[in-house]
């Protein structure tokens, strides 16, 4: 060897040269365009992974939390969870920063935001009234701030799905907030917030929300109703909150369902039905509120979906998704029974071991 190398000649060099060049040159092409799509890139033993979280997101306010029956430390328990099965460090989750008072105004009304310096609305929009005794500083670091950090990890969420094809706020989806009021735990529209930019860097563009907690998306509905690039998927128990029917009718694609609808019924409409939507609506990105209060455990949702069939609906939502290439961003929305970080958690293993990275 030692030989042959030293007889290379002057031009053989060159040659050699040139050709590591054009190879240097052919890789930034390639890892720009990587950067560019949309199709999912494969995990990478410590590389970050597309999925935004705060040590902040679960809402602590000395214990009186716990007389709603939201599971206010779901977010923790899903991404150790998480953490846990993967064998991941918290350095590959992005964390998110709190949403900035101007983006809220961008949705939100500024009587209403003034309106949360009150502890008795910030206590009703909870349904905890023994918040409504706190000062309004303990219920706006406990409360508001994970929510504002919230609604900033659903717009980072945005720029991560649009960079990877697909990502995840381990928080979000607070599909009950409208832009004067906030309802059922819900403060701030942080997918609206979040469709609204998207929607401002790309003014052609098109947005799906597919809206499969239990509850009807009545925050969301309110805020996109005239807004004609925004359509929204909702299926959702017709019986229970909120009961916002004239605002059912415009929504794009409405599934209200009888309580105890059950795995058959409801796995049928979204295998049959959201993939004729998308087709239908040709969205450049979707929005997905994924909460698990459809899960038969549940002591508000009354849809009766076992766990598997959750896990089932979660991949269909994500395989529709990236097969068509279109970014794909899941948020948590609700979900109150004890077992449903699990389900959560279960589910986004799945999603990555046999649907995004498969
Ligand atoms: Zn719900």
């Amino acid at each position: 060897m030692f030989g042959v190398a030293a007889c290379v000649s002057w031009k053989a060099k060159r040659m050699k040269f040139y050709t590591i060049g054009c190879l240097i040159l052919i890789s930034v092409f390639l890892a720009q365009t990587e950067v560019c799509s949309a199709a999912p890139k494969k995990a990478k033993e410590d590389a970050m992974l597309p999925i935004v979280y705060s040590p902040q997101y679960d809402i602590s306010v000395l214990g009186i939390e716990n007389l709603h029956p939201f599971d206010t430390k779901k977010y923790g328990k899903v991404f150790g969870y998480l953490k846990q099965t993967q064998g991941l460090s918290s350095s590959q989750f992005y964390t998110p920063l709190e949403v900035t008072k101007d983006l809220l105004l961008t949705v939100h009304t500024q009587a209403y935001l003034n309106s949360l310096k009150k502890s008795q609305i910030v206590a009703e929009i909870a349904e905890i009234h023994a918040l409504a005794y706190l000062p309004n500083g303990i219920l706006d670091n406990g409360i508001l701030k994970p929510m504002r950090l919230a609604t900033g990890g659903t717009m980072l969420g945005c720029d991560l799905a649009k960079k990877h094809g697909w990502a995840i706020n381990l928080s979000g989806g607070y599909h009950h907030a409208k832009a004067d009021a906030g309802g059922g735990f819900c403060y701030y529209a942080d997918i609206p917030i979040a469709a609204f930019q998207l929607l401002k860097r790309q003014p052609a563009g098109r947005i799906l929300i597919v809206d499969l907690d239990a509850h009807q998306g009545d925050g969301i509905e309110s805020i996109c109703k005239k807004e004609t690039r925004i359509h929204v998927f909702d299926v959702f128990n017709q019986a229970a909150y909120p009961l916002a029917f004239e605002l059912q009718k415009t929504i794009t694609y409405p599934y209200g369902l009888l309580p105890e609808t059950g795995d058959q019924v409801y796995l049928d409409i979204i295998k049959k039905e959201l993939p004729q939507a998308i087709h239908k609506s040709q969205p450049d990105f979707i929005f997905y509120n994924a909460g698990v209060d459809i899960y038969a455990e549940d002591p508000l949702g009354g849809l009766s979906v076992s766990e598997n069939a959750i896990i089932e609906r979660d991949a269909i939502v994500f395989r529709e998704a990236l097969k068509q290439k279109i970014p794909i961003l899941m948020v948590l929305s609700g979900g109150y029974a004890p077992a449903g970080a699990g389900i959560i958690g279960k589910s986004i293993v799945n999603l990555l071991r046999n649907v995004i990275f498969d």
